[in-house]
C-alpha cells in the first residue's frame, strides 16, 4: 500500500498557516492564499470558485486573471471544467485545457492566453463548497505530486470558507455555513414517540477542524499514539476473538491487522504530518486517496482490501486523543444517535437512561432495531435523507417520532411548539393509563387479551405498568444478539426464570431462538447467503445445530420447574418440523422428570405462522399443537414476496389488502374449527386500525410492543365487534388494493377511535 506522499510541500504549508493564522478580512486571506499557491506551484494563474445558491460557482479570487472577473465569472454545476471538477467531484487534470469539449469560453477572465489546467473541488463534510484551479501557459500535464499538493490546499481553503468568520460573512453566507442553520428532514415513524436529545453520530466521520498544524512535532506524537492505541486495540480484538469468531470474520480481522501494521500506510501519514497538516488532516489526506483508488479498481478482491483500509482510517481516527473512550454504555447527556442503519445489538450497546431516539438514514418498521426500539419506547425516525451529511455531533435535535419529522439545530419557535406537542403526548399517556385497570374488551363486552411482546429483563420490569395479561411474544434471542458469546445454560435459565419471577404467575410464551436474516449472531458460524431472509434461520439453524436448540429448552424447562411453561417455534413450514422440534423438548422434559422429578407443572407447545406453506397443512398441525401464533412481518413479507427490511419496496402492499386479510380470515376460520387458540403477535398487533379490522375477522389474542397497549385498549373500548365482523368479511372480496379507506371510513362512521 506504499505510495507517494500525500502532502504538499512543506514551504508552502508553513505560508498557508501563517496566513490561516493571522488576522484580515476573509477575501483578503483568500487572495493572499491563491497568491501563495500559483507562486509555489509556478503557475501563471489560481483562482478559487466557491459554489452559492442555487449551484452556482462564482469565482471568488484569483491570481493570473482579470481582477474584474471577480464575483463576475459564474458557473453552472456541470458547465465548463470547474463545473465539471464540482459535478463530479474529482481532480481535472489537462495539458491542453480549450481543447477539452466541456471548456467554456469566458472573454472577461482573460484566460484564452493559459492551455494547461489543474482543478480540483473544495470538499466540506463529503460536499462540494467549491473549485480550486490552477493554469500554466505551456502545455504541460501536472505531476502526481502537484495534484496531492492541490488537494491538500483545497482542504485548507475549505477549512478558512468554513470557518466561523467566514461564515458571518455576507459574501460567504449562502455557500458554507448550513452545518450551523436549522434543517428539516421528513422521514417515517419506524418507533413513536417524541424526544429531544443531542446528537451523537454513530459512525463518527472524520472531521478535520483544522488542517494545518502549528508544531509538526508534537502532531506526530499524536499519531504515534493513535496508531500505537489502534494497533494493540486490533490485536487484542484478534486474540479475544480467536476462538469465538468464524473464518470469515477471522480473515477480516486478521486483514486489519496486518493494514493496522502496514509500514506504507502509516509512512504516508508520517510524511502528511511531517509537511505540516495536523493528524486529522493527514489521516484525511490518505482516506481520499484511498477512495480514489477504490473508484478505479473493479476487482472485487482488492476493493475490498481497500474498503478495509478506509474503514481501518476511521478506527483511527477513533483513537486520536482517547477519543475511542467515548462510551456508548455511559452517556453524558439526553443523546439522539444518527446512523445511515444499525443492528438491534448495536442499539441495545448505547446508555438506555440517556438514548432518547434514533434517526436512521435507512431503515423500515419490521426491522429488527425497529421492533427493539419499539420494545424499549426509544422513538425511531427512518429513511431520512441526507441526515448523516447534515446532522454533526453534539446538534440539538427534536425528533418527532408521530409525524416523521427531525428537526436539526431548530429555532426557537419550533422548539416552543414541539414541548407543547410533547405535553400534549403526556396528557395522551396519561389518558391511556387511567384506562389501564378497566378491563381488557371491546364495547359490546367480547372479551379480549392484550398482551405485550418482550425480549430482555428490563422490558420486562416495567411490565405491570401496561395493564397487559401476559407477554404473547418473548424474543429470546436478544439475550444472543446483546452478547459476543453464546450464553451458557444457566445464563439462559436465569433469564427465563426471572421472567417468570417478575410476571409473578401472568403467561408468557417464550419464542425459541429466531436468529438469521437480518438478526446474525457474530459468534455463530455461517455461511454467505444470497437471500438471507429465504435462508438458513429460526427453526432451520434449530433443527441442523440440534444442541443448541436442545440446550435453550434445557433452560426454559429448568426455569419453568413447578410453573406454567409456554412457547413455541418460529418460521415453521411444515408440520414435520414442529414434530422433530417437539421430539427434542419432550426428551428434555423427560430428563428434568427423571433428574429430579421436577420439570414444569404444564407444558402449551405453539408455533408461529409465520411461512405461508404451513397454512396449506393447518388442520394437521392443529392437532399436534397447543395454540399458534401470527407473526405477520414475516408472513407478509413471504406472501407478497416482498422484503421487509428493504425500504424501497417494503410499503408497496399494505397490511390491509384484501387477499391478507382473507388470508387471517382462513387462519382464524381453521383455528375456530379445530378449538385451537390464536394469536397475532407481529406488528399489525399494535395498529389499532389494522386490530379493528382483525377483530372483525375474529381474533382476540393480541401481542404488541407495550406503548401501542394504550392506543389499542383505547380502539377496543370504542368498538362494536358485532357491527365490525359482517362489514370486514365483505370487505375480503373486494378488487382494491386496499381497503385502509374504507376501514377509516367506518370506524369515523362508528365512533371507533384509530
Ligand atoms: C413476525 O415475523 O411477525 C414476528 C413477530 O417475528 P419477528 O418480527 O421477530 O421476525
Ligand atoms: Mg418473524
Amino acid at each position: 500500500m506504499s505510495g507517494i506522499a500525500v502532502s504538499a510541500p512543506r514551504l508552502l504549508l508553513r505560508r498557508l498557516h501563517h496566513v490561516m493564522a493571522g488576522r484580515g478580512a476573509p477575501e483578503q486571506r483568500l487572495d493572499e492564499i491563491v497568491r501563495l499557491i500559483a507562486g509555489n506551484m509556478v503557475a501563471e494563474v489560481c483562482s478559487c470558485y466557491l459554489m452559492r445558491a442555487g449551484d452556482v460557482l462564482e469565482l471568488f479570487a484569483t491570481e493570473g486573471l482579470k481582477k474584474n472577473s471577480v464575483h463576475q465569472t459564474r458557473l453552472r454545476l456541470g458547465e465548463g471544467l470547474v463545473g465539471d471538477i464540482a459535478a463530479h467531484a474529482r481532480p481535472l487534470n489537462l495539458s491542453d485545457a480549450q481543447s477539452h469539449p466541456q471548456f467554456a469560453y469566458r472573454p472577461e477572465t482573460g484566460e484564452e492566453a493559459y492551455h494547461s489546467l489543474l482543478g480540483t473541488p473544495i470538499l466540506r463534510g463529503g460536499r462540494v463548497i467549491g473549485v480550486l484551479v490552477v493554469q500554466n501557459r505551456t502545455r504541460r500535464t501536472y505531476t502526481e505530486e502537484e495534484v496531492e499538493a492541490l488537494q491538500t490546499v483545497a482542504m485548507v481553503v475549505a477549512e478558512l470558507v468554513s470557518s466561523e468568520q467566514m461564515i458571518a460573512s455576507a459574501e460567504f453566507s449562502d455557500t458554507a455555513g448550513n452545518a450551523t442553520l436549522p434543517h428539516h428532514i421528513t422521514g417515517r415513524v419506524l418507533a413513536e414517540g417524541l424526544a429531544t436529545g443531542f446528537a451523537l453520530m454513530h459512525e463518527p466521520r472524520i472531521e478535520v477542524k483544522r488542517t494545518l498544524s502549528s508544531d509538526s512535532v508534537q502532531e506526530l506524537k499524536r499519531l504515534d499514539n493513535a496508531v500505537s492505541a489502534l494497533q494493540s486495540s486490533v490485536d487484542a480484538l484478534l486474540v479475544a476473538t480467536n476462538t469465538l469468531f468464524s473464518d470469515e470474520s477471522k480473515e477480516i480481522f486478521e486483514a486489519y491487522k496486518m493494514f493496522a501494521h502496514d509500514k506504507g500506510w502509516l509512512k504516508k501519514l508520517q510524511e502528511a504530518v511531517k509537511s505540516g497538516l495536523t493528524v486529522e488532516a493527514a489521516i484525511k489526506r490518505v482516506q481520499d486517496d484511498t477512495r480514489a483508488r477504490m473508484k478505479e479498481i473493479t476487482d472485487p478482491y482488492l476493493r475490498e482490501r481497500l474498503s478495509e483500509l478506509d474503514d481501518l482510517a476511521n478506527r483511527l481516527y477513533l483513537h486520536l486523543d482517547g477519543r475511542s473512550q467515548v462510551d456508548r454504555r455511559n452517556l453524558q447527556q439526553d443523546t439522539i444517535v444518527v446512523a445511515r442503519n444499525m443492528g438491534a445489538a448495536e442499539l441495545l450497546d448505547y446508555d438506555r437512561r440517556h438514548l432518547k431516539a434514533v434517526i436512521l438514514e435507512e431503515g423500515t418498521r419490521a426491522s429488527h432495531v425497529a421492533i427493539v426500539a419499539r420494545a424499549l419506547g426509544v422513538p425511531v425516525i427512518g429513511q431520512c435523507e441526507e441526515v448523516i451529511e447534515t446532522a454533526e455531533t453534539g446538534d440539538f435535535i427534536l425528533a418527532d417520532g408521530e409525524h416523521g419529522q427531525v428537526f436539526l439545530r431548530p429555532a426557537e419557535d419550533v422548539q416552543e411548539a414541539f414541548y407543547r406537542s410533547m405535553r400534549q403526548r403526556e396528557e395522551r399517556q396519561a389518558k391511556y393509563a387511567a384506562l389501564r385497570d378497566k378491563p381488557n374488551q371491546s364495547k359490546d363486552g367480547v372479551s379480549l387479551i392484550l398482551n405485550v411482546n418482550a425480549g430482555l429483563l428490563i422490558d420486562v420490569d416495567h411490565f405491570h405498568d401496561f395493564g397487559a395479561d401476559g407477554i404473547g411474544l418473548f424474543r429470546t434471542e436478544l439475550q444472543f444478539m446483546v452478547r459476543s458469546q453464546m450464553p451458557k445454560v444457566d445464563e439462559q435459565t436465569e433469564l427465563y426464570s426471572g421472567v417468570l419471577d417478575k410476571l409473578n404467575g401472568k403467561p408468557v410464551v417464550f419464542r425459541t431462538l429466531d436468529v438469521g436474516g437480518d438478526k446474525m449472531l457474530p459468534y455463530l458460524r455461517t455461511k454467505p447467503e444470497e437471500n438471507p431472509a429465504l435462508g438458513w434461520r429460526a427453526i432451520r439453524i434449530g433443527l441442523d445445530r440440534p444442541a443448541l436448540l436442545r440446550s435453550q429448552l434445557r433452560a426454559m424447562v429448568r426455569a419453568a420447574a413447578g410453573r406454567e411453561l409456554s412457547l413455541m417455534f418460529p418460521m415453521i413450514a411444515e408440520v414435520s418440523e414442529f414434530l422433530e422440534a417437539k421430539a427434542i423438548l419432550n426428551k428434555e422434559i423427560e430428563r428434568a422428570k427423571k433428574r429430579n422429578g421436577g420439570g414444569p407443572s404444564k407444558v402449551n407447545v405453539g408455533t408461529m405462522i409465520e411461512v405461508p406453506s404451513i397454512v396449506w397443512q393447518l388442520p394437521q398441525l392443529l392437532r399436534e399443537v397447543d395454540f399458534v401464533s401470527i407473526g405477520s412481518n414475516d408472513l407478509m413479507q413471504f406472501f407478497f414476496a416482498v422484503d421487509r427490511g428493504n425500504p424501497i419496496i417494503s410499503d408497496r402492499y399494505d397490511t390491509l389488502s384484501p387477499s391478507l386479510l382473507s388470508l387471517l380470515r382462513q387462519i382464524a376460520r381453521s383455528c375456530e374449527e379445530a378449538k385451537t387458540p390464536f394469536s397475532v403477535c407481529g406488528d399489525i398487533a399494535g395498529r389499532p386500525l389494522e386490530v379493528m379490522a382483525l377483530m372483525g375477522l375474529g381474533y382476540r389474542n393480541f401481542s404488541m410492543s407495550p406503548e401501542m397497549m394504550g392506543p389499542v385498549k383505547e380502539m377496543a373500548l370504542s368498538a362494536d365487534i358485532g357491527k365490525i365482523e359482517p362489514f370486514v368479511r365483505s370487505l375480503c372480496g373486494v378488487r382494491d388494493h386496499s381497503v385502509r379507506d374504507q376501514l377509516r371510513a367506518f370506524a369515523r362512521d362508528h365512533s371507533i377511535i384509530v
